[in-house]
């Protein structure tokens, strides 16, 4: 066993709250939000809201909720979403699509999961009754397990103009949408210029303990009010929380950068590692996807000998591993798992 204590690498939910964080919450002003009387959702929600250039906002337990509301704003039974298959309100939000809103969802592929127009053409329903009517795209970005990939602003902005002149809603999953910002220079109001709604994680990269907000339209944030409380997302004293998110935004964006560079060394340990490759090409984020080799063993017999020397990464297919890097892991750590990840090797 290492004597270090683990390298966290398995999400970057991992995250605890700092020190300036904790202060921060402590001293928040807070009331009761289902009322609307909580000064910090409030601030929350029109910093958030600014940001993304959109007229509101609503704070929100969880990525899920927001993504589930966004989805539920737009689309009725009988409907249909289109998105990669891939996407995590397709793969990982529990069949929520369907269960919630009755929504039938149509995935289609694009490269590394992300949707090009080319892809999408043709692809709206006929007005006509043996159908379900296409009403929505919905997209990642970054793209989660396409290799945590940034959506190419240009394939972004076609697809949008497409969408609305056939009068589709578009939703982005933005989970790590301020991944993206940052490593694109791209701001997230022109990200979300061309989206109806837009999610925003401050529990992922961002280092916040709790929390989600969706954004868009005067309109459609009143409905996503319904549809939270419908969902038992209405909160109480929430601004412990919120003041947690806003310390995220005014502290913990710029600082992605660190954790995109750290895992361009991860990067560089699997490529020079004669038993791992990386799975989804180039790293451009944070998140680090692996093919472990079958010579080597299976991804999970993997992530017990990596443990075993102090790395803790997750196995997400059964030859497949994810490392993430975030707040919480340090240059000098990202060196020693760079250095133990390069020696994984077939056995023999
Ligand atoms: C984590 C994540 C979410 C939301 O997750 P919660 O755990 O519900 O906060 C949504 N989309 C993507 C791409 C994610 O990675």
């Amino acid at each position: 066993m290492s004597s270090h204590p683990p390298i966290d690498l398995r999400s970057d939910t991992l995250t605890l709250p700092t020190t300036g964080m904790r202060t921060a919450m402590a001293n928040a002003l807070v009331g009761d939000d289902v009322y609307g009387e909580d000064p910090t959702v409030k601030d929350l929600e029109t910093r958030t809201a600014k940001l993304l250039g959109k007229e509101a906002a609503l704070f929100v337990p969880s990525g899920t909720m927001a993504n589930q509301i966004g989805i539920g704003v737009h689309a009725r039974p009988g409907d249909e979403l289109i998105c990669a298959p891939t996407s995590h309100v397709y793969v990982w939000e529990g069949g929520a699509i369907a269960r919630l809103w009755g929504v039938t969802t149509r995935t289609l592929d694009g490269p590394e999961g992300r949707l090009c127009l080319k892809v999408l053409e043709g692809k709206i329903r006929p007005n006509d009754g043996h159908y379900v009517q296409t009403r929505l795209v919905c997209l990642e970005n970054t793209h989660n397990r396409g290799g945590g990939k940034v959506h190419p602003i240009a394939d972004v902005s076609e697809i949008s103009g497409w969408a609305r002149s056939n009068g589709l809603a578009m939703h982005l999953d933005g989970a790590r949408l301020m991944n993206a910002v940052v490593a694109s220079g791209v701001s997230a109001a022109e990200w979300a210029s061309h989206f109806d709604t837009v999610s925003i994680c401050f529990s992922k990269g961002l280092g916040a303990p709790v929390g989600s907000a969706l954004a868009g339209s005067s309109e459609a944030i009143g409905r996503a009010h319904r549809l939270r409380k419908f969902l038992g997302g209405g909160m109480r004293q929430a601004g412990i929380l919120a003041a947690g998110a806003i310390y995220a935004l005014d502290h913990h964006v710029d600082r992605l950068a660190e954790d995109h560079a750290n895992a361009q060394i991860l990067a560089k340990a699997i490529e020079a590692s004669p038993g791992l490759k990386l799975e989804s090409g180039p790293v451009e984020t944070n998140l680090v996807w692996i093919e472990v080799d079958p010579k080597v063993g299976t991804a999970a017999e993997v992530v017990i000998s990596l443990k075993a020397r102090g790395v803790l990464v997750s196995a997400l297919g059964p030859q497949v591993l994810r490392a993430c890097t975030h707040l919480n892991v340090s240059r000098a750590q990202i060196e020693r798992a760079a250095e133990i990840l390069s020696k994984v090797a077939p056995r023999g």
